[in-house]
């Protein structure tokens, strides 16, 4: 019954989502002098591997959400991007870069740009290194104080950009100082260092919360890139933090200005789409292995049965063997989660 209705959140929560999404038109990218204004979301994970959705739909979630560019970053691996880059095709809007999250026990970087996986058994340095040999860049992600170990002083002087603005900051103004700190410190070591704001797009937070503002030449990969190499970015967090050099920030505080914001209705299914689908998640993992065992003969089981919540965590009741492990019945991106060296398991 309990997990009946938890598939019934997470449908209802899935229509919320595409009904706050509905008929939302294609995003033009603004001007400001010379540069086009773009608007981009560079930590976006996706299907198959470790997010919800597959390069198509991340695709026409971004045209919903006012970006135009995002790039395919899984952990460790470039199938999905590849896979997104066939689907989406090399020019289509909003551009879906290639991409992937090197993921190592002391650091994650987000790379834009890249053509062969990098594995996360580098060192960091190593690993930007290996990045700008295929002509890509090198964005530290979420870099909280647990990684500034993993990126190191030889790291910081190669690094293209710094995620300043992810969800991880979001109330939580501990985790704001420490991606704060990070970026300074790193631009007294590499002025040009972009400031980029990214949404660590999963399945949950709405992709764009967290975004970043390009001043670029053209509208392609090339163009993209160019621009953070050159440090032509503002950070942008929803609680109001924007970051970068003050010209470009002014910038694009005019064209948020300018720009239609979403309409309250629209506003409200978002949030109803995310704790819909959080707790009909949650309650299909914690409850599906709750059926009650049928004992030999047909005689009830209930009260000789542990908890439906114990039994999910795994806790065998004192004097039975566990019999199963409830996390092989879990989807492989949650497991990973679970298993994940940080301690952000919803952002990573
Ligand atoms: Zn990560
Ligand atoms: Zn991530």
């Amino acid at each position: 019954m309990i997990a009946r209705a938890s598939a019934g959140l997470l449908i209802a929560g899935a229509l919320a989502g595409s009904l706050a999404g509905a008929g939302a038109s294609t995003h033009t990218p603004a001007h400001d002098g010379e540069f086009l204004v773009l608007a981009g979301d560079f930590h976006v994970h996706g299907f198959p591997g470790d997010g919800a959705l597959p390069a198509w739909a991340l695709r026409d979630e971004a045209r919903r959400r006012g970006l135009d560019v995002i790039a395919f970053t899984n952990h460790n691996q470039r199938l999905a991007g590849r896979i997104g880059r066939f689907v989406t095709g090399d020019t289509a809007t909003p551009l879906v870069l290639r991409g992937e999250e090197i993921t190592a026990a002391h650091y994650h970087i987000a790379v834009v740009g890249i053509e062969r996986a990098v594995p996360g058994t580098l060192s960091a340095a190593e690993a930007i290194a290996a990045v700008h040999a295929q002509g890509a860049v090198a964005i530290a992600a979420h870099p909280d104080k647990m990684f500034w170990r993993g990126l190191d002083e030889a790291a910081q002087q190669t690094l293209d950009g710094a995620e300043i603005a992810h969800p991880m900051i979001l109330g939580d103004p501990i985790s704001r100082a420490q991606l704060i700190a990070f970026t300074r410190s790193t631009r007294e070591l590499n002025p040009r260092l972009a400031a980029i704001g990214s949404t660590d797009y999963h399945y949950r937070q709405p992709m764009g919360l967290c975004r970043t503002y390009i001043f670029a030449r053209e509208y392609s990969e090339a163009g993209v890139i160019e621009a953070i190499r050159a440090g032509r970015t503002v950070a942008f967090d929803p609680e109001g933090g924007t970051y970068g050099d003050p010209d470009l920030t002014e910038a694009v505080d005019r064209v948020r200005t300018a720009a239609q914001p979403p309409a309250a209705w629209r506003r409200i299914l978002d949030a109803v789409s995310g704790i819909a689908g959080m707790l009909g998640l949650l309650g299909l993992i914690v409850f599906r292995n709750a059926v009650p065992r049928v004992a030999p003969g047909g005689a009830s089981p209930l009260g000789a049965e542990p908890s439906p919540v114990t039994n999910a965590l795994g806790r065998a009741p004192s004097g039975e063997t566990r019999r199963q492990d409830p996390l092989h019945r879990v989807p492989k991106n949650i497991v990973r989660s679970v298993h994940h060296p940080t301690r952000l398991p919803r952002f990573c």
